[in-house]
């Protein structure tokens, strides 16, 4: 049986053919804390206090979109991205 972690990540897999939101503002300050859902990636690195991801140019489409919609946004305590208003 999937943890609800995993049917999370599923769902952002499936949804992340869809556009972002337009209300998303901010940037990615490399924190790496959506590279963690559910489990550490295996590609993600580290860089003094920053993360990086060793394949950033063909990154899953996924991962591209992070966080694609508000209610998506698992990590927005410390994301540099954030939405204006509820999708
Ligand atoms: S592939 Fe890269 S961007 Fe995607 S979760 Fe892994 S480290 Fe993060
Ligand atoms: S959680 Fe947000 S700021 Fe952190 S790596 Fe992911 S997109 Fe970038």
């Amino acid at each position: 049986m999937l943890s609800d972690d995993y049917k999370q990540k599923i769902k952002r897999t499936l949804g992340c053919v869809f556009p972002i939101s337009r209300s998303r503002r901010g940037a990615c300050n490399n924190c790496g804390c959506c590279c963690a859902l559910p489990k550490k990636c295996p590609f993600l690195k580290k860089n003094g206090d920053k993360t990086y991801c060793s394949i950033y140019k063909i990154r899953p489409l996924n991962c591209r979109k992070y966080p694609r919609v508000k209610s998506e946004h698992l990590t927005a305590a410390d994301c540099g991205y954030y939405f204006e208003a509820k999708d």
